[in-house]
């Protein structure tokens, strides 16, 4: 996606825009420098609204990006980009050791088998799914 036409939602007013539609201000900040802002209300902090979608795979590692990277990725959720990595995160199993910084699906990894992995996911995502969607990241609702 051209960086012109990145959806962006207002933090103040919640209105929604694109990057090309802010208005560059004066900084108060900083000298000769200037800072985009809401055309609504000109505000400068922004949610960065990009659509995203987050996979898994087989072995229960989580991904995000703009896209599946391939049929054998399972979608898991999808939202945008301010938003998906925090909520993929409280629900997603942190790793540790070798997996330190990684998101996994709880119960993939250590799952006897393919199909005993997919069960671990589809019980992960019903969980999921007893709460509200936040922040307009909304999880599968099956497995695939
Ligand atoms: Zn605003």
């Amino acid at each position: 996606m051209n960086i012109i036409n990145t959806p962006m939602k207002c933090c103040r007013c919640r209105n929604q825009h694109t990057a090309a539609e802010r208005v560059d201000m004066p900084s108060k900040r900083w000298a000769d420098a200037t800072e985009s802002t809401c055309p609504k209300c000109g505000a400068r902090s922004f949610y960065d609204m990009t659509p995203q979608v987050a996979w898994c795979w087989a072995s229960g590692l989580i991904e995000i990006g703009n896209e599946l990277p391939s049929s054998d990725a399972i979608e898991i959720a999808r939202g945008p980009q301010y938003a998906i990595k925090g909520e993929v995160g409280v629900h997603a199993r942190h790793g540790y050791g070798e997996n330190k910084g990684k998101l996994l699906v709880p119960g993939v990894p250590e799952a006897a088998n393919q199909f005993a992995g997919l069960e671990a996911l589809d019980r992960w995502l019903k969980q999921i799914n007893k709460r509200k969607p936040r922040d307009g990241v909304t999880f599968s609702k099956e497995v695939k």
